[in-house]
């Protein structure tokens, strides 16, 4: 990936001294170069860019102008801009820092000046890029199951209380789905339980291919997977589940798990019934009818009447 830094300023002059100064520390493999505001944020907008050097005074869009349009956008944020400001420009000084600015160098520039404040603000950036880059995988590995790499348990509560109280404030209906693998100990038993991890794997994959894209499916537990189906009646629900329960039937094994067919049980629950009052009672609605799906004799789908 190249690195790029954007230099906005209306004196051709003052972008090649700049380049000059920045050219020596082998940073930047690009130098973009704009006349004014509007040009500088065409640029940005166009191309990842790693910090901006912007000139204030210029005709057209200033840097004012400018970084107030960066402060609109907020894919931006994050790119510091360091101001290029006159002598005595306090007042200006600070109103740009206000509006965003990560610093400022004072014109005429000393190079070296120049050259240290950009280092400090590239650091500062690559130590903010890893930090959300560590922030976004640490939320994907919370909400993820590691085996299946399905939602979790702990995901799956949370869209579940948001999809109940979005059904709730709209009237719209919902349903849940709780799938349990039959006799699955047997499974790990007769194949071993790194097997077993691929049979759970297939599943989840199975589940995950019947469902709509606005459906939620975790993995619940061991061998418990749960779909969340919004917008969706329990009439509806159980249909899917029926088809959901047909193709964990008719999913092929191959390797040790060859001779292998597997069946699964489901329990439906819609938020419409009389006792379902909070998120608690809907999953034990769907666990009762899982339950009796279980001691009426497995593969089979039970909804909450
Ligand atoms: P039932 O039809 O009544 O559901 O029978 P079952 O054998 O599926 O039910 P049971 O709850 O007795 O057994 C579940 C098994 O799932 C036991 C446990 O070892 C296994 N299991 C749970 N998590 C994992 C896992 O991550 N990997 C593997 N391979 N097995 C697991
Ligand atoms: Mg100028
Ligand atoms: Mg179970
Ligand atoms: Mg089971």
């Amino acid at each position: 990936m190249s690195i790029s830094v954007l230099i906005i300023d209306d004196s051709e002059v003052i972008r090649e001294r700049i380049i000059k100064a920045l050219k020596p520390i082998n940073i930047f493999d690009r130098y973009i170069e704009a006349e004014d505001g509007l040009d500088g944020f065409k640029q940005l907008l166009s191309g990842p860019v790693e910090l901006v050097l912007c000139d204030l005074e210029m005709p057209r869009i200033d840097g004012f102008k400018f970084l107030s349009m960066i402060k609109a956008r907020p894919e931006l944020q994050d790119v510091p801009v360091i101001m290029l400001t006159g002598v005595g420009d306090r007042v200006r000084k600070i109103k740009g820092l206000e509006m965003g600015a990560s610093d400022y160098v004072t014109k005429p520039f000393d190079p070296e000046e120049l050259v240290a404040r950009v280092k400090i603000h590239l650091k500062i950036k690559q130590l903010q890029d890893s930090l959300r880059y560590s922030n976004n995988l640490l939320l994907e590995i919370s909400n993820t199951d590691y085996l299946t790499g399905m939602f979790n348990r702990r995901y799956l509560m949370k869209e579940l209380e948001k999809e109940f109280q979005r059904s709730a404030r709209k009237e719209s209906d919902m349903s849940l789905i709780i799938l349990d693998i039959d006799l699955f100990k047997r499974v790990n038993d007769t194949f071993g339980h790194l097997q077993g991890d691929i049979v759970l794997q297939k599943v989840a994959n199975q589940l995950q291919k019947e469902l709509r894209g606005y459906d939620v499916a975790a993995r619940y537990g061991g061998e418990e997977f749960i779909a969340i189906l919004p917008d969706t009646a329990l009439s509806e629900a159980s249909f899917v589940a029926e088809r959901i329960r047909l193709s964990v039937q008719s999913l092929m094994f191959s390797g040790e798990l060859l001779p292998l067919t597997i069946t699964a049980s489901l329990g439906v629950a819609g938020i419409k019934h009389p006792e379902c009052g909070s998120i608690d009672d809907l999953i034990k609605l769907a666990d009762d009818a899982l339950y009796r799906a279980k001691s009426s004799g497995r593969n089979r789908v039970v909804s909450a009447e």
